[in-house]
């Protein structure tokens, strides 16, 4: 379901959830809930109008919720309120999650405040700046012939394979990072690194940079850090795949997709 806000409504935070008045509906709070929390905010500020203009506030961590309020993780509300709200409340929280990580400078330990100019923090002792902080990932389907190459990470929940990603290092490009995280985790060799689209995530500032690459050289063999388990999959094979709208299931099922046409009747032959 696709629930939206309206411009002056509010998404508060209190340390990594967002606070709703109610789950099934959905329901987040309004601007006439505005005196139940708007005076205990630590920090506020308002999305620009192509983001729907919401507002957004830091509610005290150790604080007592207003009556009426519940916490929800980012990724379930993803679930109860669809994408338009979960990029809307990805972007919120990075501003907030930015700001509360902004309050002393990380040069001289001076108080911040906000610049006069840019979207940035300002120490008051050294002038340093600082910005709203984005880490870039690449996520990256591997395939062989039809086969697509799936692994399962440590952390993943119980039975969960996905397409392999990793944070990209200084000094390197994009295509570098895909090649490296590959040879990393599971000793193989890519080619045809082929931008795919990207994907905002807030857990807490990523930006996942999709991409297909082939097989080129070498077998699967797991690094036994990230890696537990990787293997070769076919359409008919898959195992418990990752969310339906997240960037690594988009490629994924652009992956299925292919196969499917080059199975289909029109290709008989060719
Ligand atoms: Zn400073």
């Amino acid at each position: 379901m696709d629930i939206s806000l309206m411009p002056g409504d509010w998404l508060i935070f209190q340390k990594d959830m967002v606070l709703v008045k109610s789950k099934f509906p959905l329901i987040l709070p309004k601007t006439e809930d505005t005196p139940l929390f708007a005076d205990r905010l630590l920090s506020r500020g308002e999305l620009s109008p192509a983001r729907g203009g919401y507002l957004w506030g830091e509610y005290p961590p150790e604080e007592e919720l207003p009556w009426g309020f519940e916490p929800v993780g980012l990724r379930e509300l993803w679930g109860l309120g669809g994408d338009l709200l979960f990029q809307s409340a990805g972007t919120a929280f990075q501003f907030m999650d930015w700001q509360r990580t902004s309050r002393f400078c990380s040069r001289c330990g001076g108080p911040m405040v906000p610049g006069d100019e840019d979207r940035a923090f300002a120490c008051e002792k050294c002038g340093y700046l600082s910005y709203p902080v984005i880490t870039p990932a690449v996520i990256v389907a591997v395939t062989k012939e039809e086969k697509l190459l799936l692994a399962r990470s440590f952390h993943f929940p119980k039975g969960r394979y996905s397409v392999l990603a990793g944070f990209v290092e200084p000094g390197e490009s994009l295509e570098e990072a895909v090649r490296r995280e590959i040879l990393e985790e599971v000793s193989l060799k890519v080619k045809d690194v082929t931008y795919f689209g990207s994907q905002p995530w807030p857990f807490p500032h990523s930006l996942m940079l999709g991409f297909t690459a082939r097989w080129e050289e070498g077998e699967i063999t797991p690094d036994g850090k990230e890696i537990e388990d990787a293997g070769w999959y076919t359409p008919d094979t898959l195992p418990v795949m990752p969310p339906s709208n997240s960037i690594s299931r988009q490629l994924i099922n652009s992956w299925l997709k292919g196969t499917q046409d080059l199975r289909s009747p029109k290709n008989d032959g060719q």
